[in-house]
């Protein structure tokens, strides 16, 4: 297996939305991170970044969002051409796995032909009806395509092994939003690795019990990062977070790969 993290550019933002009560006003730009790993048994990608229209127009895309995260994309950044850098066509993706549905995960969605798209129920519910304080993070363009959905049911779902052989598994981490899902990779020479994507969004959420700066439950968020820190210290599985700029630079980058 190989595991290949990429870039899909940077969201321009302040630290306050990441850690809740500090860093108000604080620039902090963020990498926008996806993941395609390759099984045996096919192609798997875990979110897809920024839609490509936040290349030509992102305040006629994203709204009035962007005076809160500023994307700051290119072409050669847009999910499908990172894919395609490493070899691999659009239609050679078996899973998309959507951590969620926001704005900078979900702008690939439609454009892998002949993927299922792994969502959990209540995230693409919520995604439709979002809570007024989420709405400007839900862009119904991007997700309310024709694709085949292969639909989690929360906590009945929880660990689901999607090729059965303990490779990738999915955990239900609920807290960003109502329907959040991080997957571990367990990996032949790196070990075990847990995306978390933003069920904890920086090192510092899970080291120093800092709540992430945007949530749809803070509750729920707190037992997802206690789950993922478990995980990381009990267990020595490497957690990868979803936007932290300081952990990013460490990792290596398509066409470089963990396997
Ligand atoms: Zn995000």
């Amino acid at each position: 297996m190989k595991l290949y993290f990429f870039e899909c550019g940077i969201l321009k933002s302040q630290k306050h939305y990441f850690t809740a009560g500090r860093g108000l006003l604080e620039p902090f730009d963020v990498p926008v991170p996806a993941f395609l790993i390759e099984h045996p048994r096919g192609y798997v990608l875990y979110d897809t970044g920024n839609a490509l229209e936040v290349t030509i127009d992102k305040k006629k895309h994203w709204g009035a969002i962007v005076a809160a995260y500023d994307p700051v994309m290119t072409e050669d950044q847009w999910i499908v051409n990172q894919v395609k850098r490493v070899g691999v066509q659009p239609e050679d993706i078996k899973y998309v796995i959507m951590s969620h549905l926001h704005l900078d995960h979900a702008g690939g969605v439609g454009h892998f032909p002949k993927a299922k798209y792994v969502v959990q129920r209540e995230e693409l519910y919520y995604a439709y009806v979002p809570d007024s304080f989420m709405k400007g993070a839900y862009i119904r363009a991007d997700f309310d395509k024709d694709v085949e959905w292969f639909i989690l049911e929360g906590w009945r779902d929880n660990k689901f092994d999607l090729f059965g052989d303990g490779k990738i598994i999915i955990y239900f981490t609920p807290g960003h939003t109502p329907g959040h899902q991080s997957i571990l990779v367990n990996l032949e020479n790196t070990g075990p690795v847990f995306l978390s994507a933003d069920s904890c969004y920086t090192i510092e959420n899970i080291d120093e019990d800092v709540l992430p700066g945007l949530g749809w439950s803070p509750s729920l968020s707190l037992q997802s990062i206690k789950m993922m820190k478990h995980l990381r210290d009990e267990m020595g599985v490497k957690i990868i977070t979803g936007h932290d700029p300081v952990a990013w630079k460490q990792y290596k980058k398509a066409p470089e790969y963990y396997d």
